[in-house]
Protein backbone atom coordinates (compact mmCIF):
# COMPACT_ATOMS: atom_id res chain seq x y z
CA UNK A 1 0.00 0.00 0.00
CA UNK A 2 1.15 3.47 -0.88
CA UNK A 3 0.66 6.89 1.13
CA UNK A 4 0.91 10.34 -0.01
CA UNK A 5 3.84 12.71 0.91
CA UNK A 6 2.14 14.65 3.39
CA UNK A 7 0.99 11.68 5.17
CA UNK A 8 4.77 10.14 5.03
CA UNK A 9 5.81 13.46 6.44
CA UNK A 10 3.71 13.17 9.30
CA UNK A 11 5.06 10.03 10.04
CA UNK A 12 8.44 10.71 9.58
CA UNK A 13 7.93 13.67 11.96
CA UNK A 14 6.56 11.33 14.66
CA UNK A 15 10.26 9.62 14.22
CA UNK A 16 12.09 12.47 15.27
CA UNK A 17 12.93 13.47 11.66
CA UNK A 18 12.37 17.45 10.60
CA UNK A 19 10.21 18.21 7.58
CA UNK A 20 8.75 21.60 7.02
CA UNK A 21 5.75 22.61 8.51
CA UNK A 22 3.06 22.39 6.45
CA UNK A 23 -0.88 21.19 5.99
CA UNK A 24 -3.60 19.43 3.69
CA UNK A 25 -6.40 21.07 1.81
CA UNK A 26 -9.26 19.12 0.11
CA UNK A 27 -10.73 22.02 -1.49
CA UNK A 28 -9.76 25.05 -2.47
CA UNK A 29 -11.35 27.49 0.25
CA UNK A 30 -9.19 25.12 2.93
CA UNK A 31 -6.25 25.89 0.55
CA UNK A 32 -6.52 29.41 1.62
CA UNK A 33 -7.18 28.42 5.18
CA UNK A 34 -3.82 26.96 5.41
CA UNK A 35 -2.02 29.38 3.22
CA UNK A 36 -3.47 32.23 5.65
CA UNK A 37 -2.38 30.57 8.38
CA UNK A 38 1.16 29.43 7.28
CA UNK A 39 1.75 32.97 6.03
CA UNK A 40 5.35 32.59 5.30
CA UNK A 41 7.66 34.37 2.78
CA UNK A 42 7.95 31.07 1.12
CA UNK A 43 5.36 28.60 0.67
CA UNK A 44 5.51 25.56 -1.79
CA UNK A 45 2.20 24.03 -2.95
CA UNK A 46 2.44 20.64 -3.90
CA UNK A 47 -0.59 18.13 -5.25
CA UNK A 48 -0.85 14.52 -3.51
CA UNK A 49 -0.93 12.16 -6.33
CA UNK A 50 0.57 9.13 -5.39
CA UNK A 51 3.61 9.71 -7.93
CA UNK A 52 6.70 11.15 -8.19
CA UNK A 53 8.20 13.62 -10.96
CA UNK A 54 5.25 16.02 -9.73
CA UNK A 55 8.11 19.14 -10.06
CA UNK A 56 9.17 19.00 -13.76
CA UNK A 57 5.25 18.48 -14.30
CA UNK A 58 4.03 21.22 -12.69
CA UNK A 59 3.03 19.75 -9.51
CA UNK A 60 4.86 21.55 -7.03
CA UNK A 61 4.62 25.27 -7.40
CA UNK A 62 7.10 27.93 -5.19
CA UNK A 63 5.02 30.98 -3.77
CA UNK A 64 6.19 34.01 -2.56
CA UNK A 65 2.71 35.13 -1.19
CA UNK A 66 -0.50 34.05 -0.11
CA UNK A 67 -2.48 35.00 -2.89
CA UNK A 68 0.32 33.55 -5.18
CA UNK A 69 -0.95 30.37 -2.85
CA UNK A 70 -4.05 30.24 -3.59
CA UNK A 71 -3.72 29.95 -7.39
CA UNK A 72 -1.02 28.06 -7.28
CA UNK A 73 -3.93 25.53 -5.49
CA UNK A 74 -6.54 26.24 -7.63
CA UNK A 75 -4.80 25.48 -10.39
CA UNK A 76 -3.53 22.00 -8.96
CA UNK A 77 -7.33 21.40 -7.80
CA UNK A 78 -8.38 21.98 -11.51
CA UNK A 79 -5.48 20.12 -13.21
CA UNK A 80 -4.91 16.48 -14.64
CA UNK A 81 -0.91 16.16 -13.25
CA UNK A 82 0.90 14.12 -16.31
CA UNK A 83 4.05 12.64 -14.56
CA UNK A 84 7.03 10.25 -15.91
CA UNK A 85 4.90 7.95 -13.31
CA UNK A 86 1.81 8.46 -13.95
CA UNK A 87 1.21 7.58 -17.79
CA UNK A 88 0.10 9.64 -20.67
CA UNK A 89 -3.95 9.43 -18.87
CA UNK A 90 -2.13 11.49 -15.79
CA UNK A 91 -3.98 11.78 -12.85
CA UNK A 92 -6.97 14.33 -11.60
CA UNK A 93 -5.64 15.98 -7.95
CA UNK A 94 -7.84 15.69 -4.60
CA UNK A 95 -5.73 16.82 -2.51
CA UNK A 96 -2.84 19.95 -2.47
CA UNK A 97 -0.06 20.40 0.46
CA UNK A 98 0.88 23.93 1.31
CA UNK A 99 4.51 23.70 3.48
CA UNK A 100 6.97 26.39 4.39
CA UNK A 101 9.77 27.07 1.98
CA UNK A 102 13.13 26.01 2.78
CA UNK A 103 16.43 27.48 2.07
CA UNK A 104 18.78 24.56 1.50
CA UNK A 105 22.55 24.00 0.87
CA UNK A 106 22.71 20.84 -1.13
CA UNK A 107 19.57 18.14 -2.24
CA UNK A 108 20.92 14.59 -1.45
CA UNK A 109 18.91 11.39 -1.93
CA UNK A 110 18.14 8.61 0.84
CA UNK A 111 16.13 5.35 0.46
CA UNK A 112 15.43 2.07 2.32
CA UNK A 113 14.05 -0.63 0.50
CA UNK A 114 13.71 -4.43 0.80
CA UNK A 115 15.68 -5.89 -1.80
CA UNK A 116 14.95 -8.60 -3.82
CA UNK A 117 18.61 -9.44 -4.66
CA UNK A 118 19.95 -9.96 -1.25
CA UNK A 119 16.95 -10.83 0.86
CA UNK A 120 17.49 -7.97 3.20
CA UNK A 121 17.33 -4.25 4.03
CA UNK A 122 19.42 -2.44 1.48
CA UNK A 123 20.02 1.80 2.25
CA UNK A 124 20.72 3.78 -0.88
CA UNK A 125 22.51 7.16 -0.76
CA UNK A 126 24.02 9.92 -3.38
CA UNK A 127 24.88 13.03 -3.15
CA UNK A 128 22.92 14.03 -6.25
CA UNK A 129 19.33 14.38 -4.86
CA UNK A 130 16.51 16.16 -6.40
CA UNK A 131 16.97 14.25 -9.43
CA UNK A 132 15.37 10.82 -11.11
CA UNK A 133 17.67 8.33 -8.82
CA UNK A 134 17.06 5.36 -11.84
CA UNK A 135 19.07 7.94 -14.02
CA UNK A 136 21.46 8.88 -11.87
CA UNK A 137 22.61 5.34 -11.35
CA UNK A 138 22.45 4.36 -15.06
CA UNK A 139 24.49 7.65 -16.09
CA UNK A 140 26.84 8.04 -13.00
CA UNK A 141 26.42 4.51 -10.99
CA UNK A 142 29.66 5.62 -8.89
CA UNK A 143 27.67 8.04 -7.52
CA UNK A 144 24.98 5.79 -5.96
CA UNK A 145 26.35 4.66 -2.18
CA UNK A 146 24.65 1.42 -0.85
CA UNK A 147 24.62 -0.06 2.51
CA UNK A 148 23.26 -3.65 2.45
CA UNK A 149 21.99 -4.99 6.00
CA UNK A 150 21.22 -8.94 6.35
CA UNK A 151 17.77 -9.50 7.17
CA UNK A 152 17.55 -9.41 10.40
CA UNK A 153 19.87 -6.89 11.05
CA UNK A 154 19.53 -3.29 12.18
CA UNK A 155 21.52 -0.08 11.32
CA UNK A 156 24.39 0.38 13.51
CA UNK A 157 25.63 3.86 14.11
CA UNK A 158 28.73 3.01 12.28
CA UNK A 159 26.86 2.52 9.16
CA UNK A 160 25.37 5.98 9.81
CA UNK A 161 28.12 7.35 10.35
CA UNK A 162 30.19 5.74 7.26
CA UNK A 163 26.94 6.93 5.44
CA UNK A 164 27.06 10.76 6.30
CA UNK A 165 31.25 10.80 5.61
CA UNK A 166 30.10 8.97 2.04
CA UNK A 167 28.06 11.85 1.07
CA UNK A 168 30.30 14.27 2.32
CA UNK A 169 29.26 15.83 5.26
CA UNK A 170 31.28 17.11 7.90
CA UNK A 171 30.31 18.67 11.45
CA UNK A 172 26.78 19.06 12.83
CA UNK A 173 25.41 18.30 9.37
CA UNK A 174 27.22 15.22 9.26
CA UNK A 175 25.74 14.36 13.10
CA UNK A 176 22.52 15.55 12.20
CA UNK A 177 22.33 13.36 9.16
CA UNK A 178 23.75 10.15 11.50
CA UNK A 179 20.78 10.84 13.81
CA UNK A 180 18.22 11.23 10.61
CA UNK A 181 19.35 7.55 9.42
CA UNK A 182 18.82 6.35 12.38
CA UNK A 183 15.65 7.43 13.09
CA UNK A 184 14.64 6.37 9.45
CA UNK A 185 15.36 3.09 9.79
CA UNK A 186 13.64 2.88 13.25
CA UNK A 187 10.38 3.80 11.09
CA UNK A 188 10.86 2.23 7.78
CA UNK A 189 10.99 -1.51 10.48
CA UNK A 190 8.77 -0.57 12.99
CA UNK A 191 6.08 0.54 10.34
CA UNK A 192 6.32 -2.87 8.07
CA UNK A 193 7.45 -0.18 5.04
CA UNK A 194 8.87 -1.63 1.80
CA UNK A 195 9.99 1.36 0.36
CA UNK A 196 10.86 4.81 1.97
CA UNK A 197 12.20 7.40 -0.19
CA UNK A 198 13.80 10.90 1.00
CA UNK A 199 13.95 12.98 -2.27
CA UNK A 200 15.09 15.59 -1.90
CA UNK A 201 16.72 15.04 1.67
CA UNK A 202 18.40 18.27 2.52
CA UNK A 203 20.75 20.36 3.84
CA UNK A 204 20.87 23.93 5.30
CA UNK A 205 23.69 26.53 6.28
CA UNK A 206 22.67 25.99 9.69
CA UNK A 207 23.69 22.00 9.45
CA UNK A 208 20.35 21.07 9.74
CA UNK A 209 19.38 18.40 7.44
CA UNK A 210 15.25 17.77 6.44
CA UNK A 211 13.48 16.01 4.49
CA UNK A 212 11.31 18.01 1.69
CA UNK A 213 9.91 14.77 -0.10
CA UNK A 214 8.98 11.35 1.30
CA UNK A 215 7.53 8.12 -0.83
CA UNK A 216 6.64 5.53 1.65
CA UNK A 217 4.69 2.42 0.63
CA UNK A 218 4.05 -0.98 2.76
CA UNK A 219 3.83 -4.84 2.94
CA UNK A 220 0.26 -5.32 2.96
CA UNK A 221 -0.23 -8.46 4.49
CA UNK A 222 0.94 -6.63 7.97
CA UNK A 223 -1.33 -4.08 7.85
CA UNK A 224 -3.17 -5.49 9.90
CA UNK A 225 -1.03 -4.52 13.11
CA UNK A 226 -1.11 -0.95 11.70
CA UNK A 227 -4.53 0.02 11.61
CA UNK A 228 -3.39 3.72 11.87
CA UNK A 229 -1.74 3.34 8.68
CA UNK A 230 -4.38 1.44 6.76
CA UNK A 231 -6.62 4.28 7.78
CA UNK A 232 -4.28 6.09 5.05
CA UNK A 233 -5.36 4.38 2.51
CA UNK A 234 -6.75 6.73 -0.51
CA UNK A 235 -9.72 5.32 -2.56
CA UNK A 236 -9.16 7.54 -5.32
CA UNK A 237 -5.32 7.03 -5.90
CA UNK A 238 -6.32 3.07 -6.64
CA UNK A 239 -7.70 1.75 -9.99
CA UNK A 240 -11.17 1.69 -9.65
CA UNK A 241 -11.01 -2.06 -11.06
CA UNK A 242 -8.64 -3.25 -8.37
CA UNK A 243 -10.81 -1.40 -5.87
CA UNK A 244 -13.87 -3.22 -6.81
CA UNK A 245 -11.33 -6.52 -7.10
CA UNK A 246 -10.52 -6.39 -3.75
CA UNK A 247 -13.76 -6.25 -2.43
CA UNK A 248 -14.73 -9.49 -3.83
CA UNK A 249 -11.38 -10.78 -2.84
CA UNK A 250 -9.83 -11.57 -6.02
CA UNK A 251 -6.19 -10.80 -6.60
CA UNK A 252 -6.00 -8.78 -9.57
CA UNK A 253 -3.13 -6.62 -11.01
CA UNK A 254 -4.11 -4.49 -14.22
CA UNK A 255 -1.25 -4.63 -17.09
CA UNK A 256 -1.01 -2.70 -20.02
CA UNK A 257 -2.08 -5.52 -22.54
CA UNK A 258 -5.55 -6.50 -24.66
CA UNK A 259 -5.72 -9.89 -23.17
CA UNK A 260 -7.96 -10.48 -20.03
CA UNK A 261 -7.10 -13.12 -18.75
CA UNK A 262 -9.25 -15.61 -16.03
CA UNK A 263 -7.39 -18.02 -14.36
CA UNK A 264 -7.25 -19.95 -10.95
CA UNK A 265 -4.09 -20.24 -9.44
CA UNK A 266 -1.11 -18.42 -9.15
CA UNK A 267 1.06 -20.96 -10.72
CA UNK A 268 -1.37 -21.48 -13.65
CA UNK A 269 -1.93 -17.54 -14.22
CA UNK A 270 2.06 -16.96 -14.87
CA UNK A 271 2.44 -20.18 -17.44
CA UNK A 272 -1.05 -19.02 -19.14
CA UNK A 273 0.72 -15.41 -19.26
CA UNK A 274 4.02 -16.48 -20.42
CA UNK A 275 2.12 -19.04 -23.37
CA UNK A 276 0.14 -16.08 -24.22
CA UNK A 277 3.48 -14.18 -24.47
CA UNK A 278 5.12 -16.95 -26.70
CA UNK A 279 1.96 -17.02 -29.16
CA UNK A 280 2.64 -12.62 -29.38
CA UNK A 281 -0.12 -11.69 -27.46
CA UNK A 282 -0.12 -9.52 -23.89
CA UNK A 283 -2.40 -9.55 -20.80
CA UNK A 284 -4.22 -6.87 -19.82
CA UNK A 285 -4.53 -8.64 -16.47
CA UNK A 286 -3.24 -10.74 -13.79
CA UNK A 287 -6.53 -12.49 -12.21
CA UNK A 288 -6.62 -15.43 -9.87
CA UNK A 289 -10.05 -16.64 -9.02
CA UNK A 290 -8.22 -18.50 -6.50
CA UNK A 291 -9.44 -21.79 -4.16
CA UNK A 292 -12.85 -22.03 -3.68
CA UNK A 293 -14.64 -20.28 -7.06
CA UNK A 294 -18.46 -20.15 -6.43
CA UNK A 295 -20.68 -19.08 -9.69
CA UNK A 296 -21.17 -15.96 -7.77
CA UNK A 297 -17.42 -15.14 -7.57
CA UNK A 298 -16.51 -16.32 -11.30
CA UNK A 299 -19.21 -13.97 -12.56
CA UNK A 300 -17.78 -11.11 -10.25
CA UNK A 301 -14.27 -12.04 -12.06
CA UNK A 302 -16.01 -11.41 -15.39
CA UNK A 303 -17.50 -8.84 -15.54
CA UNK A 304 -14.81 -6.89 -13.82
CA UNK A 305 -12.36 -7.73 -16.37
CA UNK A 306 -14.97 -7.47 -19.48
CA UNK A 307 -15.35 -4.14 -17.80
CA UNK A 308 -11.67 -2.93 -18.46
CA UNK A 309 -11.64 -0.73 -21.88
CA UNK A 310 -8.51 -2.01 -22.43
CA UNK A 311 -9.60 -5.63 -23.08
CA UNK A 312 -10.54 -6.78 -26.46
CA UNK A 313 -10.82 -10.26 -25.80
CA UNK A 314 -10.84 -12.45 -23.16
CA UNK A 315 -9.41 -16.20 -22.06
CA UNK A 316 -10.61 -18.58 -19.41
CA UNK A 317 -7.99 -21.18 -18.41
CA UNK A 318 -9.70 -22.56 -15.45
CA UNK A 319 -8.46 -26.10 -13.97
CA UNK A 320 -11.58 -27.22 -12.28
CA UNK A 321 -10.35 -29.39 -9.00
CA UNK A 322 -12.26 -28.37 -6.02
CA UNK A 323 -14.46 -25.95 -7.90
CA UNK A 324 -16.40 -28.46 -10.76
CA UNK A 325 -16.41 -27.09 -14.07
CA UNK A 326 -20.24 -27.30 -14.20
CA UNK A 327 -20.01 -24.14 -11.31
CA UNK A 328 -17.38 -22.71 -13.31
CA UNK A 329 -19.69 -22.77 -16.81
CA UNK A 330 -22.66 -21.71 -15.09
CA UNK A 331 -20.67 -18.76 -13.47
CA UNK A 332 -19.44 -17.80 -16.51
CA UNK A 333 -22.34 -18.15 -18.75
CA UNK A 334 -24.74 -15.76 -16.29
CA UNK A 335 -22.00 -13.23 -16.09
CA UNK A 336 -21.53 -12.89 -20.35
CA UNK A 337 -25.18 -13.14 -20.73
CA UNK A 338 -25.87 -10.39 -18.30
CA UNK A 339 -23.01 -8.50 -20.00
CA UNK A 340 -24.26 -9.00 -23.46
CA UNK A 341 -20.83 -10.98 -24.94
CA UNK A 342 -19.26 -8.96 -27.73
CA UNK A 343 -15.97 -9.40 -27.22
CA UNK A 344 -14.04 -12.78 -28.30
CA UNK A 345 -14.20 -15.68 -25.53
CA UNK A 346 -11.98 -18.30 -25.38
CA UNK A 347 -12.56 -21.00 -22.61
CA UNK A 348 -10.10 -24.11 -21.21
CA UNK A 349 -11.55 -26.69 -18.97
CA UNK A 350 -10.07 -29.06 -17.11
CA UNK A 351 -10.85 -31.40 -14.52
CA UNK A 352 -14.00 -32.35 -12.14
CA UNK A 353 -16.97 -32.74 -14.69
CA UNK A 354 -15.26 -30.82 -17.38
CA UNK A 355 -18.27 -32.42 -19.68
CA UNK A 356 -20.75 -31.29 -18.00
CA UNK A 357 -19.37 -27.65 -18.22
CA UNK A 358 -19.11 -28.09 -21.72
CA UNK A 359 -22.18 -28.71 -22.43
CA UNK A 360 -23.06 -25.94 -20.65
CA UNK A 361 -20.95 -23.48 -22.57
CA UNK A 362 -22.65 -25.56 -25.74
CA UNK A 363 -25.92 -25.31 -25.45
CA UNK A 364 -25.45 -21.46 -24.13
CA UNK A 365 -25.91 -20.24 -27.64
CA UNK A 366 -23.00 -17.89 -26.74
CA UNK A 367 -20.09 -17.15 -28.99
CA UNK A 368 -18.05 -18.56 -26.51
CA UNK A 369 -14.84 -20.30 -28.59
CA UNK A 370 -14.20 -24.15 -25.97
CA UNK A 371 -10.53 -25.56 -26.87
CA UNK A 372 -8.78 -27.90 -24.77
CA UNK A 373 -4.89 -27.20 -24.35
CA UNK A 374 -3.10 -24.02 -23.41
CA UNK A 375 -1.18 -23.38 -26.72
CA UNK A 376 -4.73 -23.79 -28.83
CA UNK A 377 -6.46 -21.57 -26.20
CA UNK A 378 -3.28 -19.30 -26.03
CA UNK A 379 -2.97 -18.97 -30.44
CA UNK A 380 -7.13 -19.00 -30.45
CA UNK A 381 -7.08 -15.38 -28.16
CA UNK A 382 -4.52 -13.87 -30.11
CA UNK A 383 -5.69 -14.59 -33.60
CA UNK A 384 -9.02 -13.48 -32.20
CA UNK A 385 -8.51 -9.88 -30.86
CA UNK A 386 -5.83 -9.03 -34.08
CA UNK A 387 -7.36 -6.15 -35.96
CA UNK A 388 -9.50 -5.29 -32.73
P1 LIG B 1 8.69 15.33 -6.95
O1 LIG B 1 9.74 14.39 -6.49
O2 LIG B 1 7.36 14.67 -7.15
O3 LIG B 1 9.11 16.12 -8.15
P2 LIG B 1 9.40 16.99 -4.65
O4 LIG B 1 8.63 17.09 -3.40
O5 LIG B 1 10.67 16.23 -4.60
O6 LIG B 1 8.42 16.41 -5.79
O7 LIG B 1 9.67 18.46 -5.16
C1 LIG B 1 10.44 18.78 -6.30
C2 LIG B 1 11.51 19.81 -5.98
O8 LIG B 1 10.91 20.98 -5.43
C3 LIG B 1 12.50 19.35 -4.94
O9 LIG B 1 13.58 18.65 -5.50
C4 LIG B 1 12.95 20.65 -4.29
O10 LIG B 1 13.99 21.22 -5.06
C5 LIG B 1 11.72 21.53 -4.41
N1 LIG B 1 10.98 21.56 -3.13
C6 LIG B 1 10.03 20.69 -2.72
N2 LIG B 1 9.57 21.02 -1.49
C7 LIG B 1 10.25 22.10 -1.10
C8 LIG B 1 10.26 22.94 0.07
N3 LIG B 1 9.45 22.70 1.11
N4 LIG B 1 11.11 23.98 0.11
C9 LIG B 1 11.92 24.26 -0.93
N5 LIG B 1 11.97 23.53 -2.06
C10 LIG B 1 11.16 22.46 -2.16
MG1 LIG C 1 10.95 14.14 -4.92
Amino acid sequence: MDIHEYQAKQLLAKYGVAVPVGDIAYKAHEAENVAKWLDEPIMVVKAQIHAGGRGKAGGVKIVRSVEEAIEAADKMFNMRLVTHQTGPEGRSVHRVYIESGVAYDKELYFSILNDRETAGITLIASTEGGMDIEEVAEKTPDKIIKVRLGPAAELQPHHARSLSYDLGLKGKTGRSAQKLFMNVFRAFLDLDATLLEINPLVTTKAGDVMALDCKMSFDDNALWRHRDIEELRDDEEIDPLELEAARHDLNYVKLPGSIGLMVNGAGLSMATMDILKYYGGSAANFLDVAGAATPERVAAAFKLIYSDPGVKGILLNIFGGMMRCNSIAEGLVNAAREVGLNKPLVVRLEGTNVELGREILEKSGLPIQPVNTMGEAAKKIVDAVKGL
